[in-house]
């Protein structure tokens, strides 16, 4: 199943963290929200248990 998940395109100018939502924009700053996987911002991905934990909370 495909998640449709995305993240802030400007979340690390604009917040302190990843800002995600499954609108087309940033709830928060109105920027382009992008999907977020592979996250080009992130190439160790650091971000992967966060973004885990949400899809977990996003399914119940
Ligand atoms: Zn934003």
């Amino acid at each position: 199943m495909h998640s449709d998940i995305r993240v802030c395109s400007a979340w690390t100018s604009a917040h302190d963290r990843p800002v995600y939502t499954f609108a087309e924009t940033c709830p928060e700053c109105g920027a382009d929200a992008v999907n977020s996987a592979p996250a080009p911002f992130s190439p160790e991905d650091r971000w992967g248990e966060y973004r885990r934990k949400l899809k977990r909370r996003a399914r119940e």
